[in-house]
């Protein structure tokens, strides 16, 4: 893509309403602008890296054997008033009323919509187990939307929903997902800790939060500093996984348990902030049994499956990978799913040579990089890659350009490489 003609509108100034650096930084990098209250607009390099987080998450979730289905963001009131939550659920819901005076609302989640899709389509304990998932946007009506994407009123969601039989089948489900969880942060690049948590407006009694580490964080966490190896994803199988995964301390400031936490050494205790960018929940019978869907066993009898479900924010984890990776000159992208693998920056614009070789780069690399082609100083392609945080920089100047040389930035390191332009094409590329 070149950057003089895409709409990647860069900042200099810092706007004045953003509190926190990923929010200030998704403005002044150009991925979004706000249309309302916690509502935004996706632009050009926003919108890659949510279709490349979204991508991630899909190929997981149909690893752990999810299949995807996409339900609509309006519902009907009445689906709610089944289950007992069109009062519960309060103010957040967005209610909507048709020119029919029908009620409806924006779904804010879907465990009523996905259990009435069940009930129509299901009828044998043969057809269990089920899970599905879809990626779809979502509503609440947050009294105090606030740092960008992070908490928004409408936001991109990942939820998944697993039916089966029994308890066993159930925490068989749950504990796979657990695992495409740490899955999916792990090939995003960012370190997501696993804690006991609270079940909220969902309910049920087995619940964890994944929590990315960042000081803006609005939870409290404990947790052992066993998780800040990184060699948490060791364990292949899912009991052995699950089994590693949850004897190791951690826990949001709702569930800490201070007899638990005393048992720690001291020197393996971190207390800190997480953003809760994922959280799974095992809630048994709570919306089969109140929507009256059931299976026939294999003697005639009717059971009620056993559910759980399973969210990822997926636009709030653009928020908190930048709050977790950026530094004063802007974003640090993780190479999964920056929004452009490299950037080629032509030093001088109408340089015979440089332009050469800029575009001969600028073909070879595709899609995924951007080049900067505008009329601009060197010094302000410099500041917008760096703001804008590729992973790569590759940055083509008439003097080496001469003799064939271009300079390789990594972002992460700040490390340079004088290279061959071949030679600097392979390193991006590995
Ligand atoms: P929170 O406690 O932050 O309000 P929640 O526990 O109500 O979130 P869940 O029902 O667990 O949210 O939804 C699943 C995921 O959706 C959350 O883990 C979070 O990543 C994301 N999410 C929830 N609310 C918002 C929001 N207002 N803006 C952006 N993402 C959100
Ligand atoms: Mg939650």
């Amino acid at each position: 893509m070149r950057l003089s003609q895409s709409l990647i509108p860069t900042l200099k100034e810092t706007p004045a309403e953003a509190q926190i650096a990923s929010h200030r930084l998704m403005l002044r990098a150009g991925l979004v602008r706000q249309m309302a209250s916690g509502i935004y607009a996706w632009l050009p390099a926003g919108l890659r890296v949510l279709n490349k987080i979204s991508q991630i998450v899909r190929e997981e979730q149909d690893a752990a054997g999810a299949q995807e289905v996409l339900m609509p963001t309006i519902q009907s009131a009445d689906l709610w008033r089944e289950s007992g939550r069109y009062d519960a659920y309060g103010k957040e819901m967005l209610r909507i009323t048709d020119r029919h005076d029908r009620e409806l609302l924006y779904g804010p989640t879907n465990e009523e919509m996905i259990t009435a899709i069940m009930r129509d389509t299901t009828k044998s304990y043969r057809d269990l187990p089920r899970n599905l998932y879809h990626i779809q946007w979502k509503f609440r009506d947050e009294v105090r939307p606030r740092f960008g994407v992070l908490r928004g009123r409408e936001f991109l969601m990942k939820d998944a929903y697993s039916f089966d039989l029994d308890y066993e089948g159930a925490l068989i489900a749950y504990k796979k997902m657990m695992l495409a969880y740490m899955r999916t942060f792990q090939r995003i690049g960012i370190t997501a800790i696993p804690m006991r948590a609270d079940t909220g407006q969902i309910g049920g009694d087995l619940s964890h939060e994944f929590h990315v580490l960042a000081p803006t964080g609005e939870s409290g966490v404990f947790y052992d500093a066993a998780f800040e190896a990184g060699d948490s994803l060791t364990a292949t199988d899912v009991e052995a996984f699950y089994e590693q995964m949850t004897t190791m301390y951690a826990a949001t400031d709702e569930k800490h348990d201070l007899d638990a936490w005393a048992k720690i050494p001291d020197e393996r205790k971190r207390e800190g902030r997480g953003i809760e960018v994922g959280q799974i929940f095992y809630f048994g019978k709570k919306y089969s049994e109140s929507m009256n869907f059931a299976v026939t066993g294999p003697d005639g009898s009717k059971i009620f499956p056993e559910m759980g479900s399973y969210g990822i924010g997926v636009s709030r984890l653009v928020g908190a990978i930048i709050e977790a990776r950026h530094d004063e000159a802007g974003i640090i992208w993780p190479d999964a799913i920056a929004p452009f693998r490299a950037a080629i920056l032509n030093l001088r614009q109408g340089d015979a040579v440089t332009d050469q070789i800029c575009n001969d780069l600028h073909e070879k690399l595709g899609a995924d990089c951007l080049y900067d082609d505008r009329e601009e100083r060197a010094g302000a392609k410099f500041a917008d890659a760096d703001l804008m945080g590729h992973p790569w920089q590759i940055i083509v100047g008439p003097r080496g350009a001469a003799n064939g040389v271009v300079e390789l930035k990594r972002r992460a390191t700040g490390e340079r490489f004088e290279l061959s332009v071949a030679d600097a094409l392979a390193k991006v590329l590995a």
